[in-house]
């Protein structure tokens, strides 16, 4: 009897990596991808730094899904949404009827938080959480469209560089005082404001918005600070949400799997259903201390153990120091996290240089900016993690 595939669901870096590594080892053993989307292959990274580069969004494909298929010789099903995992069955459900398979890795990404909004054009609010989202947020901006952001956060302060730089008026609004105030310590964050104000981001800190109004053919978004009392409105022409994105845990949770704030993976990537994986966005890993990773080095190294595991070689996860370059060329950033919690204080050690100290004296993260950035390499090595 034929052995049912490896079923691998969602066409993402976590998704397709996986496939690729594993067919490094293992050429023979069917292979079913199925995904929601057109399975196309991009790097969900340039959808941010795309625009000032007057990329459209076909031009950011950069394998068409049938060839990924023939390369890898991977059965394709795509534009096929899985309603429901039976784990006990050992089968997916999905439109073309339930199909049974041998392992299933679950890469099915996250989705964007949406933050609830009145007004009568709430639903005209978009986020770019894929290369569908991105054609869509692209076929609204128009030359010179004013945008307003919402988040400013890591992808709010790239889309409002990205904007800024080929040529839109950026309202961005967040409730907190500064910038990716939740990784940079302040004198970064503010050299990062000041970046980006210099090339014609405005900022609107300490509110957030309220609802959204049709106003002719405009957007007027309405605005209150965290005491509640109004913070005026804003006419936009597109509004970007970029409040942050959760792990898309759904069909593991109505499968009864072990989930958190993302599905809970073992170092083997190993979830708690029996031959069931899971990897990316949708992941929360043990080997890093029970978060979700949602960048692309995590996505890299976790694919490569998986394809081991699933070829039965007895590899475990660990992460290596992965610092995330945030894409602002109105001034790059690169950031090492220290694990949250991590007891100690930032210190600007040098002009664009801030390591993270521990009470022990031991560096335990680093932000490097501008010129800075390209020490990235050197202050990686001196990390030691927690
Ligand atoms: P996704 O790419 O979201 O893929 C999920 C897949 O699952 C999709 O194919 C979807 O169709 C499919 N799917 C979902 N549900 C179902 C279902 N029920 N049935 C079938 N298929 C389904 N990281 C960095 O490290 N550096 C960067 O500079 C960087 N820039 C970024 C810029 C932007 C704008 C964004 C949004 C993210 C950025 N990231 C960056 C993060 C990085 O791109 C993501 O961590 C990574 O792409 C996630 O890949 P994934 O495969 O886990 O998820």
């Amino acid at each position: 009897m034929t052995q049912p595939p490896v079923i691998v669901l969602g066409a993402g870096l976590a998704g397709w990596t996986t496939v690729r590594e594993f067919r490094k080892l293992d050429a023979a053993t069917p292979v079913t991808l199925i995904t929601a989307d057109s399975g196309d292959f991009y790097a969900k990274p340039s959808l941010s730094n795309a625009l000032a580069q007057r990329k459209t969004p076909a031009q950011l494909v950069t394998t068409p899904a049938v060839r990924m298929a023939e390369t890898l010789n991977v059965t394709l099903l795509a534009h096929t949404r899985v309603s429901a995992l039976d784990t006990a069955a050992r089968q997916v459900v999905t439109p073309l009827g339930r199909l049974e398979y041998s392992r299933l890795v679950v890469a099915t990404g996250a989705q964007p938080i949406r933050i609830a909004l009145g007004g009568d054009a709430a639903d005209a609010v978009q986020s770019v959480n894929s290369l569908d989202d991105f054609a869509a947020f692209h076929a609204r901006l128009t030359p010179g469209a004013r945008v307003l952001i919402m988040g400013a956060g890591l992808i709010g302060c790239e889309f409002a560089n990205d904007l800024a730089a080929a040529g839109h008026p950026v309202t961005v609004v967040d409730p907190g005082a500064r910038p990716l105030a939740a990784l940079l310590p302040v004198g970064a964050s503010t050299a990062l404001s000041e970046a980006l104000q210099a090339i014609g981001v405005q900022w609107l800190l300490g509110s957030s918005a309220r609802a959204v109004h049709r106003s002719g053919a405009a957007l007027q978004v309405q605005l209150v600070r965290a005491d509640g009392s109004d913070a005026g409105a804003v006419t936009a022409d597109v509004v970007l949400s970029a409040v942050g994105l959760r792990a898309d845990t759904g069909l593991a949770q109505a499968a009864g799997i072990a989930c958190d704030r993302g599905i809970r993976v073992d170092d083997r990537l190993q979830t708690s259903a029996s031959d069931v994986y899971a990897l990316g966005d949708a992941a929360q890993y043990a080997s890093a201390g029970d978060r979700t990773l949602p960048y692309v080095m995590p996505i890299m190294a976790a694919a490569r153990t998986l394809a081991a595991v699933l070829t039965g070689q007895d590899t475990r996860l660990s992460f290596a120091l992965m610092p995330v370059a945030v894409k602002t060329p109105a001034l790059p950033v690169v950031v090492a996290s220290p694990a949250p919690g991590t007891p100690g204080e930032w210190h600007e050690a040098e002009p664009g240089l801030w390591q993270h100290l521990g009470t022990d004296g031991i560096q335990r993260g680093f932000v490097l900016t501008g010129k800075q950035t390209a020490r990235r390499q050197e202050q990686a090595l001196r990390v030691v993690p927690a």
